[in-house]
């Protein structure tokens, strides 16, 4: 690591960017100057980062988001191979441990320009009504601070923006139809329908999921080879990465890659004045900034504000609630696996493509609050040769034996509701990362509810899988989507955040990421990120120069402005059921 020299600020190695064919973009990106003070600097440009920096730079703000990843060329950078893809996860150190230690690293958090949104897999729901008054309806969780019918028009606007397909009527939560037609199933999908219709349980049909199941402007439809958490090479699967960084960069957007912010600059008035952060050789740089907007994920942005800890704020910046890094959840994410005398061949679509939610609310016959998801999931070779390990302990020529016969399985995948604790939660190691930056260090617990609800849901989804028809079935236990640990709520003693996602205590300091979500339900959370992201930029724009300059909070909603989304997106797709 260099140390930090005024000359070094100067000299910041300025890249290339690199945009593959898909982006379609033609323009040089805009570079800010380290001294110019930009209205908004974006920690994090993936799910959420990557919609407010398009929607912000369109409004006329002058923008950067650091990144701490790669700027990935699709062309050159990704390959369709599963070992290939590895590149793409956050797999810097970080220390997991508690009762239940949370897998890290690969197959975890996102790490370059797009984050999360390039290797998920797109199954795209949306959060119930009910998510939103947890607390007030079962008495366990926490309310949000908005309801589901402020949302609601942000999950409109982005289901169109990236686009998602799906069935024309989606019957649980609030029930509506989505702008394109749903995907053909492949044989997960049609082992998770013959499973449910056997045990008359309704099942969606290729979707909700943010992948093309038709041409949309330049971008191809789907070609069903199975690849899309290696990120898609074809680009028929939704990231920000070419949904909405190209417009934020048309725009008039600075993107910083392999910039990695290490501390939030706290000034005069409790107000932030920029961010530190060190570029790909270790130099270290110093960006100002009008406001700062961390979009870093669960694990990433409690770490960076507890990193940020400083005279005033000595137990981490934003933190006078003691509530940065706790309620971080993960869904119970069971992967339930079925042999069947007849090939399968799960890797033939899209892992994500059919589902159930009728499990997903709180049933007062169950000894247990909230609920649980059923979908369908692709484990590639790699993947399923790892839970064949997990689940059977096989090794050699019996791991070998089992590996021959991946054609013949299927896999079905479950999301429970894990609640949110205070005891599960990211605080800071003693050990540090290649910039002498203190790293994660993640605890999670289960406790009594959420042992409950995952016993249950993998009894459901094993009966499924033997209603499907298959011979034999196992499991392999692990958890899916991190998100919490800087959370909003309405009481500033007791979240980090407020209901725009601006910190209570400091006025020019916003979260915009997972991490700000009070419950989780048991729908993927992607959506529910980008739809909050959309509502943060119209806060922000309806604001103009007030986050700048004063400390008044005005908590009115602001209006929807349909227009700023990226070109050519707004107002396609076929008309909502209502
Ligand atoms: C295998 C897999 C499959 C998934 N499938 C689905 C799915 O089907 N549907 C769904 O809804 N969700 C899915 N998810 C979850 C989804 O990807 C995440 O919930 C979502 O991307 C989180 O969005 P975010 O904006 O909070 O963070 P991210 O998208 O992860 O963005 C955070 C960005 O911030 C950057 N960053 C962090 N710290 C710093 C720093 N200090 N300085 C600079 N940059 C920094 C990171 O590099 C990253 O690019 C999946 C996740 C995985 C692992
Ligand atoms: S299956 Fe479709 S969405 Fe997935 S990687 Fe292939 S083309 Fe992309």
């Amino acid at each position: 690591m260099k140390p930090s020299s005024p000359e070094s600020h100067q000299t910041r190695k300025i890249e290339p960017h690199r945009l593959g064919s898909l982006q379609k973009i033609h323009l040089p990106m805009k570079r800010f100057s380290e001294s110019e003070e930009v209205d908004y600097l974006i920690v994090g440009c993936g799910s959420a980062g990557g919609v407010l920096l398009q929607r912000l730079a369109r409004a006329g703000f002058n923008v950067i988001a650091l990144e701490a990843g790669p700027f990935w060329d699709t062309e050159r950078d990704w390959v369709s191979d599963e070992s290939g893809s590895h590149q793409l996860y956050w797999e810097d150190p970080r220390v997991t441990g508690g009762t239940d230690p949370l897998a890290l690293g690969a197959n975890n958090c996102g790490k370059g320009v797009g984050g999360g949104s390039v290797h998920w897999a797109a199954f795209t729901p949306r959060f119930h009504p009910s998510d939103f008054e947890v607390y007030t309806r079962d008495g366990v969780g926490a309310d949000w601070p908005i309801s589901y019918d402020i949302l609601r028009p942000y999950y409109e606007q982005l289901e169109l923006e990236m686009p998602v397909a799906g069935p024309a009527y989606y019957p649980w939560g609030h029930p509506h139809g989505y702008p394109y037609g749903p995907h053909p199933m492949g044989g997960v999908g049609n082992a998770l329908i013959k499973g449910c219709t056997a045990l008359n349980i309704p099942v969606s049909i290729g979707g909700p999921v943010a992948i093309l199941s038709g041409s949309h402007g330049e971008r191809p439809h789907c070609i069903y080879r199975g690849f899309c958490i290696q990120g898609c090479k074809v680009g028929a699967k939704a990231s920000t990465l070419i949904t909405h960084v190209p417009d934020a960069m048309a725009n008039g957007a600075e993107i910083r890659d392999h910039s990695m912010a290490s501390r939030i600059e706290l000034g005069k008035n409790r107000r932030v004045v920029g961010v530190h952060y060190f570029d790909r050789e270790g130099s270290s740089h110093f960006q100002r900034a009008k406001a700062v907007i961390i979009a870093g994920y669960s694990i990433e942005t409690p770490r960076l504000l507890l990193n940020s800890a400083c005279p005033g704020f000595e137990n981490g910046l934003a933190n006078s609630s003691d509530t940065v890094g706790r309620y971080m959840m993960a869904q119970a994410g069971n992967v339930i696996l079925g042999r069947f005398d007849q090939p399968v061949r799960m890797y033939k679509s899209p892992p994500a493509h059919a589902l159930t939610e009728e499990f997903y609310e709180t049933n007062p016959k169950n000894d247990f609050a909230r609920g649980f998801a059923i979908q369908t999931v692709g484990p590639l070779p790699i993947a399923f040769g790892k839970q064949i390990v997990a689940a059977k302990r096989a090794w050699g020529w019996g791991l070998r034996r089992e590996m021959m016969d991946y054609n013949h399985w299927a896999a079905f995948g479950l999301l429970g509701e894990i609640l949110p604790w205070a005891d599960n939660r990211v605080t800071l190691s003693d050990e540090t990362d290649r910039f002498g930056l203190r790293v994660a260090n993640v605890s999670f617990n289960l406790h009594d509810n959420d042992k409950k609800l995952t016993k249950a849901a993998k009894e459901k989804t094993t009966e499924v899988m033997y209603a499907a028809g298959a011979t034999e079935v196992i499991q392999e236990a692990r958890f899916a989507h991190l998100v919490g640990a800087s959370r909003m709520g309405i009481d500033p003693r007791t979240s980090v955040v407020d209901k725009f996602g601006r910190t209570h205590d400091i006025p020019n300091l916003f979260v915009c990421d997972g991490s700000i979500l009070p419950t989780q339900g048991s729908a993927n959370p992607g959506l529910t990120i980008q739809a909050l992201a959309a509502r943060t930029a119209d806060y922000l724009i309806s604001q103009q120069s007030a986050i700048f300059n004063s400390d008044r909070r005005e908590m009115t909603e602001p209006p929807i402005r349909k227009e700023l989304a990226p070109a050519g997106t707004y107002g396609r797709g076929v008309p909502h059921l209502r």
